[in-house]
């Protein structure tokens, strides 16, 4: 099988399962314990709190390890829109891009519903990007919170985030951002980047499903989404699971590590890939912006056949792969984020995903662009070139 599915999610890294061992097994235990199981387990947890404070840019107190990036963006879009709200009233309304992840667009539309603000949907162009002068327009004294990703889950695009958390600043608002896809592709060092919260999930780089963390700047006011026993500096309550959080360090540190390397060979493997595909398959669109993307990611549209037909001849060829977001997979909505970029409804259906995993060689994207080009064909009923 290849697997091209990697926004989806990967394998947990061997190294990863190693350094997470022993916290499941001998040191199981409870980092908010007093005896002396409790105090390597607390050592664990804030030495992994530590290494991400350290390779995000922050401080350790600044990290707050989370179920996964959905709880890391409920945290930061509801914490920071009500924190700010609470220490000035006006703050009622939060701008987000209008192709976020259902994490950070399902916060805010809960924060109209049961908290009474209002959201505003920064428009994207064409190929999937949030201009500054949009964010100028619409951001102000009334703004408790601004949230654009740095990269989309989708269709790849990465967004001028510094340039966004700077007009967010000139009218004095807190800048989030979600770094879900983005993390161990592209730099994340949170002061270069000048954001004041970012999220991010180890299952997307090498560390299991169900850790996650936000950097959240030790300044802001942040309320907590889940409350308890006071764990995480009152950030977030429940038992910390200390063995993911020392999984999300370790495959956080593996990732930046070799992510200079990794993700230029991917690129170079990508564009050739995106390149076989158009030339098997002339009618395909590539969707997202051109150069301005995630290193694995090659999102097409394929006009006048279903996106989810291609996917089954494609898998039925040892290709996997996802029409959209896999978080809105089986439904026959055309993409949210495709209609945002512009997109006709009936091309948006058309859609598939290709996200290439770190590990992907040549030979295997050759033998993929040859199954898509079957696959295509095979669905649009037509000789084959
Ligand atoms: N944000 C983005 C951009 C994502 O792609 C995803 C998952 O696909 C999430 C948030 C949610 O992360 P998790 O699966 O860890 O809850």
């Amino acid at each position: 099988m290849i697997y091209l599915d990697a926004a989806a999610t990967t394998p947990v890294r061997r190294e990863v399962l190693e350094a997470m061992w022993p916290f499941l097994t001998g040191d199981f235990g409870n980092a908010s314990s007093h005896h002396e199981l409790g105090a390597r387990a607390r050592d664990a947890l804030e030495a992994a709190r530590d290494e991400v404070a350290g390779l995000l840019g922050c401080r350790s107190a600044e990290v707050t390890f989370t179920s996964g990036g959905t709880e890391a963006d409920n945290l930061a879009v509801k914490g920071i829109a009500l924190g700010r709200r609470a220490v000035d009233p006006r703050r009622t309304r939060v701008a987000v891009s209008a192709i976020e992840h259902p994490a950070v667009l399902e916060s805010a539309r809960a924060l109209a519903r049961l908290h009474g603000f209002s959201v505003d949907a920064l428009a994207v162009d064409g190929e999937g990007r949030v201009a500054p002068e949009v964010l100028a327009a619409v951001v102000g004294p009334e703004t408790a919170l601004v949230s654009v990703m740095v990269a989309n889950n989708e269709v790849g695009t990465v967004q001028p985030v510094v340039e966004l958390a700077r007009v967010a600043h000139e009218a004095g608002v807190p800048f989030h951002t979600d770094a879900v896809q983005a993390a161990g592709w592209l730099p994340l060092d949170v002061r270069a980047l000048g954001v004041d919260a970012l999220s991010i999930s180890g299952h997307k780089l090498g560390a299991p499903k169900g850790i996650g963390a936000l950097y959240a700047a030790g300044r802001l006011a942040l309320e907590p989404v889940l409350d308890g026993g006071g764990q995480e500096r009152g950030r977030r309550s429940g038992t910390e699971n200390v063995a993911g959080a020392v999984a999300l360090a370790t495959a956080l540190r593996l990732a930046e590590s070799e992510r200079t390397t990794a993700a230029a060979r991917l690129a170079s493997l990508r564009d050739a890939f995106i390149a076989r595909v158009l030339e098997l398959v002339p009618d395909a669109i590539l969707t997202g912006h051109p150069t301005e993307r995630l290193p694995g990611s090659a999102s097409f549209c394929f006009p006048r056949v279903s996106g989810e037909s291609v996917l089954l001849e494609l898998e039925r060829r040892g290709v996997v792969c996802s029409s959209g977001s896999a978080c809105a997979a089986g439904s026959s909505e055309p993409s949210a984020v495709l209609l945002a970029m512009g997109i006709d409804p009936e091309v948006a259906l058309t859609s598939v995903r290709f996200t290439l995993p770190g590990s992907v060689g040549a030979p295997e994207l050759e033998r993929a662009a040859a199954a898509v080009g079957e696959a295509y064909a095979a669905v649009a009923g037509i000789a084959q070139r």
